[in-house]
């Protein structure tokens, strides 16, 4: 058995290594621990008390893969409610299809009887309210919000805007293995914008027979290298857990403009090995790790420099301190 989850997993983190260990389904135990993160508005980049996006609206995403049936369950842009993992699980339960989006998810929801919640806390809504304020210029406030959008989202690319994923990745007594993510994607983002934590493959990928990846940091990234399914391919074709994560790693070098900025690639196998790398992010990167005993542990994620990332303040880092 083993779980990993990175640092915005953390008061996730316990309840699901105490579930693995009396014996829990690892899908079971993944959405019980993502969903305590969601409903904890301390953690501002998953579900309530996130960041919202560029017009301040909450817009979550969330995905479920089980790697023994190889189903996946995700929702984007979801709207009013507090566990998309839920939603995005009872995809996986319920239809024949893997992921919906926007209205039909929030239909979805609303359908299996979803709770309902304001995930735009007033701190996050003040954070928002701050920024408008100071840096939207007066003639784009008075057509607000039917009002071109595109020039605002340099304040989502900031690589110190608030953002963050929480990636759970298990493997239960049973041996299977599976994934979870849920997001309230980068703050400041364009409606409509999906990062890779509800695109399978991308954010997440799990198959019980190699191992699982997930990823936290610029989706844009993964997303045009396939980067989750990239790791458990290449550990089929043989590679180690850390040779896997290399090698997606390489894959991003390949990377020609768009958006480059921090991912951190986490990874585990079916044999009880792990690995975590912080492409460009800092030494400071950490991770929970569970082994099947004990209390989950603190880890440092080894950090990679694949290109140099600009750092500077930020809307939610600048106002935030107000
Ligand atoms: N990967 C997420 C996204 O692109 C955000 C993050 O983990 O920082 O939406």
């Amino acid at each position: 058995m083993i779980l990993v989850t990175n640092n915005e997993g953390t008061v996730g983190a316990p309840t699901t290594a105490h579930m693995l260990a009396e014996g829990a389904q690892a899908l079971d135990a993944i959405e019980a621990g993502i969903r305590l993160i969601e409903a904890d508005p301390s953690v501002r980049t998953v579900g309530r008390g996130g960041w919202p996006n560029l017009l301040g609206e909450m817009e979550l995403d969330a995905s479920v893969m089980d790697g023994t049936t190889l189903r996946t369950g995700a929702i984007g842009a979801l709207q009013g409610f507090l566990h998309p993992v839920s939603v995005a699980r009872a995809i996986m339960q319920h239809l024949p299809h893997e992921f919906l989006v926007g209205e039909g998810a929030a239909r979805f929801a609303r359908e299996i009887g979803a709770e309902t919640a304001d995930n735009l806390t007033e701190d996050s809504c003040r954070v928002w309210r701050k920024w408008f304020d100071t840096e939207v210029p007066a003639e784009v406030k008075r057509a607000w919000p039917d009002t071109p959008l595109a020039a605002l989202c340099r304040h989502a690319i900031d690589p110190e805007v608030g953002r963050d994923t929480t990636v759970f990745l298990a493997q239960d007594a049973a041996g299977d293995v599976c994934t979870g993510t849920s997001t309230s994607g980068w703050g400041w983002k364009y409606p409509g914008r999906l990062g890779d934590s509800p695109i399978i493959g991308a954010g997440s990928y799990a198959d019980t027979r190699y191992g699982a990846a997930a990823c936290t940091g610029a989706g844009e990234m993964t997303i045009r290298c396939g980067t989750a399914r990239c790791v458990v391919l290449y550990m089929k074709q043989g590679a180690s857990v850390g040779d896997a994560v290399h090698e997606a790693v390489n894959d991003m070098r390949a990377l020609k403009g768009g958006l480059i900025s921090r991912v951190t690639i986490h990874a585990i196998d079916t044999s009880g090995n792990h690995k975590v790398i912080a492409v460009n992010g800092a030494g400071d990167n950490k991770y929970w790790l569970w082994e099947g005993k004990g209390e989950p542990r603190l880890m440092p994620a080894e950090p990679v420099v694949i290109s140099s990332v600009e750092t500077r303040a930020t809307p939610a880092a600048r106002y935030a301190s107000r």
